[in-house]
């Protein structure tokens, strides 16, 4: 007998232990698809290069993406979602889904394969590719959609369905992810020959049936979630683009019915009209909104109120960054909404896809543990959206909590995150606007006595071809296997090189040409205090390539001199000007994890001191050319234009900053890699640099309007007179005419010739002859003005 009731009781235990443990309201919006170790990057890398099969290559994926799905339901995420992988680009699968390829990849139907799918990406030895832009405020770029009047949509992608179904077969459910159709036409651009004639939003209602389709397709597969990403509903919109919204989503009522209906909107808050609008549709059952970046989305709820009977995913663990989340401050939070919303219809989540955040902090070798406590890469932010919904549920794991309790106190009280006189001087330079005593033109001129250069200079960005044994000489000098001597030796020898190469090409402003550096952030964090390095940390910035963002986990200050030694030691190999390089504080802010103990303008700020001693350091060191990149302003513009004009304030402040103790005859130079900042002109004039060097021939000089419309610059500037991110040769003509272009409204006396940006992707190749034929240009210009 008593065997048997051990006997029974050892099945009453089992089936306690098999059950499921109940999934608590967490929802993850999406997830990085690279893989820990960049291994789709590698996969897709060999299998373009043909040495691999597209089998290999859709191994490596499968693979990824059930392990995503098995470490999400295994940390008891119960709204997974699915469709967020992506070979290339979500968007593009959007595009694929629709059929919507441009003609000139000559698709003819039936289901998009890897062939058609590429070449959109990346073109092919005929076609080139579809344009790429950057994903709102982040450093991921998409592939822009390209529809006209005449573009036919069909069903050629079943990506969506077929990823529910691959998770169900392994017993997870998932929520299947879709850009949204609004979201989609918004982030479209006309097809060509209709640029100005079009707006993409008149195809929502072809569009609508293919969506129709799948959604139908999903029902039948089995799925009861479906999320619609909407992320534009966080812009400032018109009118009849957020009617269109309303539009969509009623359109697709029926074909929703019956079906759970989450429409994501992520990086920023809600405008209070939008928001009012979508909560009135009555076929979506769930809003979700980023608690992070929006800061207002609390106080909206609060005042506003959010329907009877919804669902709200609160996206409270940041996705855009690395930090471990305050998970008592957050429960706070929480706990507020679900005192309005209900607490059954509060979902925790991501504010964002974890795609912009790192993958795996278990990768990470080389950060000490006091470090590691402070962060969280997307896969402890899966377990943190866990422990937060059960912390709502009543089931907190007090251990959990308290642990993470202990780790952000240890952040907050740490003697390596604060420096008391960083954080003093950074403190006093707010208040003033710190500019150069004298005008530009007064300064230009008192440089071009020192200087004496002639009309039409011309200079190049800064970086020149980094070369295989370039590259291997740093490695081994950073691993040790050759001494300082060696590596400085060697590094000597590629800036003669480089010198005499510019001087036999006669070009006036010379540089020593960065083959000292890896990345320009890196080679600055490296060598300032307050910033840490992973190992693994890498996010996608587009297609296979991805970035590793350094870590500002402290105040910022600059033990020593960074540029100064190899500066000098160029400029002693020529008479020439050598122009100091040296990336500006707004770029490292903006390529950089951010600290969020303190205001991103205040990180800015130390940033541009450390900046500014090395400036003043190289002006004592005789360099009388000084460039500060600031390759990356642009991008931190917020999404609102509410919130731009103070960012553009600090930003353009910290850069003046860095020069603004210089003497009139130094020469500040900056350089820009984008044109669109026809919007930010007031913005760039303010920088107050005297030659600004800018990306201009990719874009069909787009940027020369704004002169055009008689915008009045006087500093100098060189807009790229040729795209350096081609192997194409420009020839003397083609260079000269774009110079013509720029002379007709510009002043000559203000006019730079330079490439449209560094040369370090190139072969010397192809930058002899092109900078061969640029410098003519200029000279056959100069005798003819
Ligand atoms: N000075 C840098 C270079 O020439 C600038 C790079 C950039 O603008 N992205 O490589
Ligand atoms: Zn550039």
């Amino acid at each position: 007998l008593s065997f048997s009731i051990l006997r029974s009781r050892a099945v009453i235990c089992d089936r306690v232990i098999s059950r499921p443990p109940r999934k608590m309201a967490s929802h993850i919006v999406g997830y990085p698809r690279m893989g820990p170790k960049r291994e789709l990057k590698f996969a897709l890398e060999s299998f373009w290069d043909k040495k691999s099969s597209a089998d290999d290559l859709q191994k490596v994926a499968t693979d990824l993406r059930h392990s995503i799905w098995k470490q999400m339901a295994g940390a008891g995420i119960k709204y997974i979602p699915s469709n967020t992988f992506s070979y290339y680009d979500q968007v593009l699968d959007t595009t694929a889904m629709l059929g919507a390829v441009p003609e000139r990849y000559n698709f003819t139907g039936g289901e998009i394969g890897f062939d058609t799918y590429f070449s959109m990406a990346r073109g092919n030895a005929s076609v080139p590719a579809m344009e790429m832009t950057k994903w709102f405020d982040t450093n991921y770029h998409f592939i822009v959609p390209e529809l006209g009047p005449s573009t036919k949509f069909s069903y050629s992608s079943r990506k969506p369905v077929s990823e529910y179904k691959e998770a169900k077969a392994l017993g997870i459910e998932t929520v299947p992810v879709l850009i949204g159709p609004v979201t989609y036409l918004l982030l479209s651009k006309p097809a060509k020959g209709v640029e100005k004639s079009f707006s993409p939003l008149t195809l929502l209602g072809d569009i609508l049936p293919i969506y129709k389709e799948v959604i139908t397709e999903l029902k039948a597969a089995g799925a009861s979630w479906i999320q619609f990403d909407e992320p534009t509903l966080v812009k400032d919109l018109e009118c009849h683009q957020l009617e269109a919204f309303t539009k969509a989503y009623t359109e697709l009522e029926s074909s929703l019915s019956g079906l759970n209906v989450l429409v994501e909107t992520y990086f920023a808050d809600v405008p209070a009209e939008a928001y009012k609008v979508i909560t009135a549709l009555k076929s979506i059952s769930g809003f979700g909104f980023d608690l992070v970046r929006g800061t207002k989305t609390l106080d909206l709820v609060k005042s506003v109120g959010f329907p009877a009977g919804k669902y709200l995913f609160a996206g409270i663990v940041d996705g855009r960054n690395i930090w471990a989340n305050d998970l008592a401050s957050s429960l706070s939070t929480l706990q507020a909404l679900g005192a309005i919303v209900g607490k059954e219809k509060l979902v925790v989540s991501t504010s964002c896809s974890l795609m912009h955040t790192a993958v795996d902090l278990i990768n990470e070798t080389k950060l000490d543990s006091e470090l590691k406590s402070w962060l969280a890469f997307a896969a402890q932010k899966v377990v943190e959206v866990n422990a937060l919904a059960k912390a709502l549920a009543d089931q907190k794991d007090e251990a959990f909590f308290s642990a993470n309790a202990a780790a952000q106190d240890s952040r907050k009280s740490s003697p390596r995150v604060t420096n008391e006189e960083v954080q003093k001087a950074a403190a006093a330079l707010k208040g003033s606007d710190h500019r150069r005593a004298t005008n530009v033109s007064a300064r230009l001129d008192a440089q071009q006595k020192k200087l004496n250069l002639p009309i039409l200079p011309t200079t190049t960005i800064g970086s020149f071809p980094q070369t295989m044994d370039l590259r291997r000489v740093r490695r081994e000098y950073k691993a040790n296997k050759i001494s300082e001597e060696e590596y400085v030796k060697a590094i000597k020898e590629e800036i003669n090189k480089v010198v005499k190469i510019q001087e036999e090409l006669d070009i006036d402003v010379l540089v020593h040409g960065e083959p000292e550096r890896n990345d320009m952030v890196e080679y600055f964090g490296e060598q300032l205090s307050g910033f840490a390095f992973t190992v693994n940390g890498w996010v996608q910035s587009y297609g296979s390539r991805c970035v590793k963002p350094p870590i500002i986990y402290g105040d910022v200050s600059r033990p020593k001199a960074m540029t100064v030694f190899w500066s000098k030691m160029a400029q002693s190999m020529t008479a020439r000007p050598m122009k100091g390089m040296l990336t500006g504080p707004v770029t490292i802010l903006n390529w950089s994890f951010v600290r969020n103990d303190q205001p991103r303008f205040e990180t800015c700020y130390q940033i541009a001191l450390a900046i500014k001693k090395e400036v003043e350091d190289l002006e004592a060191a005789g360099i009388q050319v000084i460039q500060i990149d600031e390759a990356a302003l642009r991008e931190g513009l917020p999404l609102r234009k509410s919130e731009q004009a103070f960012y553009l304030d600090w930003a353009v402040h910290s850069f003046r900053i860095t020069n603004c103790g210089v003497q009139d005859t130094t020469q500040i130079h900056t350089h820009m890699c984008y044109s669109n900042f026809n919007d930010i002109i007031h913005s760039i004039i303010d920088m107050d640099a005297d030659v600004i060097t800018i990306e201009n021939s990719r874009s069909d000089e787009k940027l020369l309007s704004v002169f055009r419309e008689g915008v009045k610059y006087g500093a100098g500037i060189g807009p790229g007179v040729y795209d350096i991110h081609s192997p194409r040769i420009p020839s003397t003509e083609e260079i000269a005419d774009r110079i013509n272009k720029m002379l007709a409204v510009l002043e000559t006396n203000i006019l730079w010739v330079n490439p449209d940006c560094g040369l370090k992707t190139r072969k010397y190749a192809e930058v002899k002859p092109a900078l061969t034929n640029m410098v003519s240009a200029a000279k056959i210009l100069r005798t003819q003005l």
